[in-house]
């Protein structure tokens, strides 16, 4: 499968699913463009590591997702923008009674708005190229509930149905819109998950990760960045040119249950 000529740009990608993204699209020939909201060395670094390693074209453009202006000028600062990843995304974790409000939002803002804003942005891109994938990074999450992830789950259900919409408005075009439904992947968003799911149950990280997260994925298995990844470049390809509207699941079996 070659991506060559393509150019792909992936929210939140300087670390976790969206960097294993951008990796596995730079392996195809792709262009890329990462992006976080931050502005470091380490992030221009991390581009300039896969352009040495795929001998592709990479960039890192700062842009904060949280901010409708931000995601749109992502898209017109990468010039071109034939693959969109739309992948940035937060949690946070409470009641719904206690759950702050600028928590709400901010997860709201990031996790689903900012794929409506890149993908007004980067349609009119694709027609023009008259060829185009866009691929959400939802979650078992959108498909299913949990306690306590109040917004993550509206924002996940949201983009789900973001990305029917954005497939039904580019039906008879060579454009396709999908989403992904990653289960448990092992990254800095749920590391960052244990410490307080250890304390609240009081319980060892072994038995959190075996008893808790993993407890409703039956392959008992995390999912890789790199299996995201590679799920999104046959999204790319040709095979999957008459895939458009739906959800692919790479949950070791979770929404099986
Ligand atoms: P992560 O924390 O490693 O990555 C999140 C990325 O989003 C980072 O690059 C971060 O810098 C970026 N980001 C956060 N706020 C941003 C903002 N305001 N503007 C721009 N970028 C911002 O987490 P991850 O696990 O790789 O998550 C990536 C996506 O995959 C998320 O949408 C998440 O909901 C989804 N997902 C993850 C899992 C999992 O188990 N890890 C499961 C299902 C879905």
């Amino acid at each position: 499968m070659s991506l060559q000529g393509k150019t792909a740009v992936i929210t939140g990608s300087n670390s976790g699913i969206g960097l294993g993204i951008a990796r596995e699209m730079a392996r195809a020939g792709a262009s890329v463009v990462l992006n976080s909201f931050t502005d470091n060395e380490e992030d221009h670094a991390l581009a300039r590591g896969i352009a040495e390693e795929h001998g592709v074209e990479a960039r890192y453009i700062q842009a904060d997702m949280s901010n409708p202006e931000a995601c749109r000028a992502l898209i017109e600062k990468a010039g071109a923008c034939d693959i969109l990843m739309n992948n940035a995304g937060i949690q946070h974790v409470a009641p719904i009674e206690d759950f702050p409000t600028a928590k709400w939002d901010a997860i709201i803002a990031i996790n689903l708005s900012s794929a409506f804003h890149t993908t007004a942005a980067a349609l009119p891109m694709m027609r023009k190229a008259g060829w185009g994938r866009v691929v959400n990074i939802a979650s078992a999450h959108g498909l299913t509930a949990s306690p306590y992830k109040s917004a993550y789950i509206a924002a996940k259900h949201g983009i789900v149905g973001l990305t029917k919409t954005t497939a039904l408005e580019t039906a008879e075009e060579p454009i396709t819109a999908n989403a992904i439904c990653p289960g448990y992947v092992l990254t800095p968003l749920v590391e960052s998950q244990i410490p307080d799911t250890m304390k609240e149950y009081d319980m060892s990280r072994e038995d959190v990760i075996r008893d808790v997260m993993l407890k409703r994925q039956p392959s008992k298995e995390f999912a890789t960045v790199e299996q995201m990844g590679g799920t999104a470049v046959f999204l790319c390809s040709d095979a999957a040119a008459q895939i458009t509207g739906t959800t692919i699941s790479v949950d070791g079996g979770w929404t099986a249950l």
